[in-house]
């Protein structure tokens, strides 16, 4: 393709899901959702690790229950958290590739790849899937890209946002903004129904996706000004959970048939939640299924029937959990469940019959808005302010503004283990605070600052953003020293900390390092130069492939060539040399498989030479 790439394509838009990604652009005046290489929209957020081969998105999943330890999904699920985070410890136990403790807590993944022992962070591996989107739109656009707009649910923390930019630098994009994936859905949604806003309406977005969450309160003023007025969310709830309880259901099952336990048996497990997830999708529009399985676990092939009813019922407490998310939302926006006007579903599980039950009682019988493919209204919204903040377009949605909030309410530790709140949740941003707090001891010279983000009272419950120390405050009786805290988060819902010692002017900035889980500039630019040796890699053997798959062909054309050929034209001696060569490079070939390109394409060409009186 290179060489094609005529010049820089415009921003596209990134729907990084936990199971499924997908991209959008404003191409030809509206805004399109860019077909993968099997053409379709939505692209598996899974890598796999072959012994010399490196899959990324459908080729990946297809063959996730050969090779369940070498395929990697859920990365979403490790962004930007600790190895300790109880949710990385419960989701490891359902996860068939290995994941390990890190330096600083941070968990890494474990694969063999090339015969070697490799050691991947979750922003590695989502940088690959990025790569992948950004392969695909260049291949549809047949333009370069370099900037672009990403999703993240409502609900991640700054550490998750961050790493999740992140992992954009390391595919080789530059993140123009990231914004909430419920916004960017509420966004799609005003777009699409432009000329029917009149005045002022508020949109709910229940965005339940594989892996995450999010439930947001909008309010839409004719289509251009949207202004979120709540947000909650779980960053851990979706369809995999769903699939997870059925796995879980299966495994209970076949232990009281065979009196087996499979749970440790990997591969089993594998292509149960493959089978699960199958079966799920089908009961959202029958009433009954069946799973099975051949060979499922020590020769026992399984077989079982799913109702409905029973996949409901193994589920309710979850979807009872996404009810209660659902008032917390609106009680935060301060929003009587009568006011809201449209009831947008996003992500792939409000497929789920019950879900849209539930909410639709929830709503006293409103009906739902399903005009906006869920699959892609993420995408959609996300390429509509690529547009608007792009370079190279930019004159579409001119008018449009977005007034976004921060989900998680942000300060600092004080005495007794305090959270001392400096934003609140649901602030609107960009915003800039600043609060004073004092010495506790006499003569104390410097402070040490803790920054949280979350809502408990107790800071240690709270996730520890980073902390940092500034010194140099002169000597006083306690109390009196006054030190100003200032946080301020951009457009990105990105924050940084800075304390100043108000009677000298002494600051001090928070930079989350890598005690934190943030990696460095440095680390960055390691990651950046191997994602692009991968990418070679990748390319090196796809050559390779192709150069294998070039010299079976001509084999075969050969072969085929000799048995209508007309003998009387070449000599008993050249044909006898042609028939050896299409012999021995035949052999060669059988016992060469993995031979290196150089020699592929040289026995491709000594086999035309020996073969051009056949030609
Ligand atoms: P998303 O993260 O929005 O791409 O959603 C993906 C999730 O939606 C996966 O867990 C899928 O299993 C789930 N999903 C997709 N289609 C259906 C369906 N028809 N019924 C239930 N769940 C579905």
């Amino acid at each position: 393709m290179e060489g094609s790439l005529i010049n820089e394509a415009p921003a596209i838009g990134i729907d990084l899901g936990t199971t499924y990604s997908c991209v959008a652009v404003w191409n030809r005046n509206r805004i399109e959702i860019i077909p993968n290489d099997q053409g379709n929209n939505t692209t598996p957020s899974c890598v796999a690790f072959l012994d010399a081969e490196r899959l990324i998105g459908d080729g990946a999943k297809n063959q996730i229950a050969m090779r369940p330890a070498s395929t990697i999904y859920d990365a979403k699920r490790l962004i930007g958290r600790k190895f300790s985070d109880l949710k990385v410890q419960a989701a490891m136990k359902l996860w068939a590739f290995k994941v390990i403790e890190g330096p600083a807590d941070t968990p890494k993944i474990v694969v063999t790849y090339n015969g070697q022992e490799k050691e991947f962070l979750a922003e590695e591996i989502s940088s690959m899937i990025l790569g992948k989107m950004k392969e695909i739109a260049e291949v549809y656009l047949r333009k370069d890209v370099k900037n672009a707009v990403i999703t993240v649910p409502a609900y991640f923390n700054d550490s998750q946002r961050q790493a999740t930019k992140d992992a954009g630098t390391i595919a080789g994009l530059n993140i123009i903004r990231m914004i909430n994936e419920p916004t960017a859905a509420a966004i799609a949604y005003g777009l699409d129904n432009k000329s029917n806003i009149i005045g002022k309406i508020n949109v709910l977005i229940f965005d339940l996706g594989g892996g995450t969450f999010d439930v947001s309160v909008s309010t839409i003023e004719e289509g251009d000004i949207f202004e979120v007025k709540g947000v909650s969310g779980d960053t851990h709830l979706g369809g995999e959970d769903f699939d997870n309880r059925m796995v879980d259901h299966c495994v209970r099952e076949f232990k009281r048939k065979y009196n087996k336990d499979l749970s440790g048996n990997q591969r089993a497990l594998g292509r149960l939640k493959f089978a699960c997830e199958k079966a799920k999708m089908i009961l959202s529009s029958t009433t009954q299924t069946s799973i099975e399985l051949d060979c499922l676990h020590e020769g026992i092939d399984f077989s079982m029937k799913f109702t409905r009813a029973k996949f409901e019922e193994l589920n309710m407490s979850l979807f009872n959990t996404c009810i209660k998310t659902l008032e917390k939302c609106l009680s935060d926006a301060k929003m009587e469940k009568s006011s809201v006007d449209e009831i947008i579903l996003v992500g792939g599980s409000t497929r789920i019959p019950k879900i849209q039950l539930m909410l639709r009682e929830f709503f006293d019988g409103k009906e739902l808005c399903k005009s906006l493919n869920p699959d892609e209204a993420v995408a959609y919204g996300a390429a509509v302010m690529a547009e608007k903040l792009s370079d190279i377009g930019g004159r579409s949605f001119r008018d449009l503004s977005l007034i976004d909030v921060t989900p998680l309410s942000l300060g600092i530790d004080v005495i007794g283990d305090l959270f001392s709140v400096v934003i609140p949740r649901n602030t609107p941003i960009p915003t800039k605070k600043d609060k004073n707090y004092y010495t506790t001891a006499d003569n104390q010279t410097s402070m040490r600052i803790k920054v949280y983000q979350g809502e408990r009272s107790q800071s240690t419950k709270n996730h520890l953003l980073g902390e940092f120390t500034i010194y140099g405050i002169p000597l006083a009786p306690k109390g009196v020293p006054i030190i100003k805290v200032y946080f301020d988060i951009d457009v990105n819902g990105i924050l940084t900390v800075t304390a100043k010692i108000v009677s000298t002017g002494k600051s001090e900035k928070l930079r989350i390092t890598q005690e934190n889980g943030r990696l460095s500039k440095e680390e960055i630019k390691k990651m950046v130069k191997d994602a692009e040796r991968y990418k070679n890699e990748d390319q090196a053997y796809k050559k390779k492939v192709d150069a294998y798959v070039a010299l079976e062909d001509c084999l075969y054309k050969m072969r085929n060539k000799i048995r209508k050929f007309d003998f009387k034209t070449v000599s008993p001696e050249t044909l006898k040399k042609i028939e050896n060569s299409i012999a021995d490079t035949t052999k060669w070939l059988e016992d060469n498989q993995g031979a290196p390109l150089e020699e592929l394409q040289r026995m491709k060409a000594s086999l035309e030479l020996a073969c051009t009186p056949l030609i």
